[in-house]
């Protein structure tokens, strides 16, 4: 008889070539496959695109037994387990989607082992029923898909998730696999100690995603932006643009059709049957924009995506580099674009303060948010800024985002800020009053609006000394104010008030230097892209 050891490194590459088709093995999934092969635990951080699935199908086939998959990501079984089926592997899934008859049928085949992967919605855990099950097959392996899903601190917080912990102590003989592609190292280490992974051995993949090119714009006339964007870099092009609601994503898909773009919308507000539509449409089809919101793209496996637009702020860098990710998978060329502005800051803290969940939750989320939008105001290379948020260092600036093409140039904008945080200051102590940016700078601008005029605010002193700036660039302060932590937001109406830290700035101890930003954008930035 021959060793596993000698054996089992060989048998994985034929499967890779047999089953998938694929010459050789990526960076990291030999060894990942071999170690889980061996029945070793394994925690795999690696970016989207990178390769999991193999990581635990292969294992899943060279292992006697059934490889069982928990995944988040029910729409998409059906399709996964259909491509599967047309390489020849055994696959089954149990969701809520599937009638009695389907789902008895692929019980029977687990339990008669006939099946190399049974694919799991993670509500499935709760039922007794589905432990009783398992015990009456051979599991080759847990793999745990998108396993950040277990962590609070993470974006996408699955409660059912939870409920993998118990896999251990059930099956403690069955290697686990979790893999995610998000790496934070605070979300690492949560998922480390809620599926109590300590011993097993980590991968953690390089997150860089070198042909990705990042940019970032303040937001003036995003739909125009985003037009000019595509006209002059990406005609004809393929790719996403995300919007954060339902309303923004028909409007903007509509403004691009008639401005001789093919675009067509996607979220979760169309009927199903359309949904499945466009997204069909999407893969098959050459140079089309979707127009989405975060609904679209989890699973897609297009490679040609040359573009990933951002229309509003992400809650997260989480989410951002996810669905930045989905542009350039085949190592060509991309353009991770972003438009962001004041009111972005606005509209979410609102989200976060109406958020359920306890204040622990909306802390998280908040310092979430407040990452993101110091990663939007540096004036250092994104990808620094970007890769260091998953604990990664890069050794030199990439050379490849804006902020390196176009060094940014900083001003000291100490006075304005000490300017608009007294007005902030004098409204609430003097008057008790508290108001949103836009009347703020109108007090500064010295504007005699009818607002203005109703509460005598021009008879502050801080009435119109705020003339050296445009009404853009005090929106500029205002917003890096609020990426600095010098200023906070609340409430329905973008309310401004004084952080702990206003206090520094307003009693001169505290220099505040801000990014420059050009009066209008500069047209179609960065190394020569056509
Ligand atoms: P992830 O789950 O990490 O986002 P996938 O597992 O979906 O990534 O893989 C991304 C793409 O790369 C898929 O089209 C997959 O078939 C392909 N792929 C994975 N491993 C290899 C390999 N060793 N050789 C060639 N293509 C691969
Ligand atoms: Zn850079």
């Amino acid at each position: 008889m021959t060793l596993p050891s000698v054996r089992t490194p060989r048998d994985a590459t034929d499967v890779l070539r047999r089953v998938f088709g694929y010459e050789s093995f990526r960076d990291g999934q030999r060894q990942i496959i071999e170690h889980v092969v061996g029945g070793g635990d394994a925690l795999v951080l690696m970016p989207t695109g990178g390769g999991k699935s193999l990581c635990y199908q292969i294992p899943a086939l060279v292992r006697p037994g059934t490889g069982v998959v928990v995944s988040p990501l029910i729409a998409l079984m059906q399709d996964q387990v259909d491509a599967l089926r047309a390489l020849g592997v055994q696959a089954g899934f149990l969701n809520s989607t599937q009638d009695d008859g389907a789902r008895r049928e692929v019980e029977a085949a687990f339990v008669d082992g006939e099946l190399d992967l049974l694919y799991l919605a993670p509500e499935r855990l709760r039922l007794r029923s589905t432990a009783e099950l398992l015990d009456r097959g051979e599991i080759a392996l847990f793999a745990i898909d998108e396993a950040h899903c277990v962590a609070q601190w993470g974006h996408d917080f699955r409660p059912d998730y939870l409920l993998l912990s118990e896999l251990r102590q059930r099956w403690p003989e069955v290697p686990r696999i979790a893999l995610t592609a998000t790496a934070t190292p605070a979300t690492h280490k949560e998922i480390t100690t809620r599926l109590g992974l300590e011993n097993a051995q980590h991968f953690v993949a390089d997150f860089d995603r070198p042909n990705i090119q990042y940019r970032m714009v303040a937001k003036r006339e995003p739909k125009a932006q985003l037009l000019e964007f595509l006209r002059t870099e990406h005609a004809a092009d393929a790719g996403i643009v995300y919007c954060l609601s339902r309303s923004s994503v028909e409007k903007t898909a509509d403004y691009l059709v008639a401005n001789g773009i093919t675009a067509l919308p996607y979220h979760a507000g169309l009927d199903a049957r359309v949904r499945a539509e466009h997204q069909a449409r999407f893969l098959r089809e050459d140079g089309l924009v979707m127009v989405a919101t975060i609904a679209f793209g989890m699973g897609i496996d297009k490679p040609d995506v040359r573009f990933v637009a951002h229309l509003d702020l992400p809650k997260s860098i989480e989410g951002y580099y996810q669905e930045t990710g989905r542009a350039g998978r085949d190592g060509q060329r991309a353009t991770a674009w972003l438009a962001y502005g004041l009111q972005d800051v606005v509209q979410l803290r609102r989200l976060i303060e109406a958020s359920e969940g306890d204040a622990a939750h909306r802390r998280r989320l908040s310092h979430h948010l407040d990452s993101m939008l110091a990663l939007c105001e540096t004036v250092e290379c994104r990808r620094i800024g970007l890769l260091s948020y998953f604990g990664q260092q890069l050794s030199a600036p990439c050379g490849n985002c804006d902020t390196c093409l176009h060094p940014q140039q900083t001003w000291d904008a100490t006075v304005p800020a000490q300017k608009l945080l007294s007005a902030v200051l004098r409204l609430q102590r003097e008057r008790r009053q508290k108001f949103g940016a836009g009347h703020l700078i109108d007090i500064l601008l010295g504007r005699r609006t009818p607002k203005v005029s109703q509460h005598s605010h021009d008879t502050l002193t801080v009435f119109g000394i705020g003339t050296e700036l445009s009404e853009a660039a005090w929106r500029g302060v205002v917003r890096q104010l609020l990426a600095q932590g010098l200023l906070a937001v609340e409430g329905e109406h973008g309310t401004l008030l004084l952080t702990d830290t206003s206090a520094e700035v307003l009693r001169k101890e505290r220099v505040v230097s801000m990014r420059r930003e050009p009066e209008r954008a500069p047209r179609a930035a960065g190394g020569g892209g056509a």
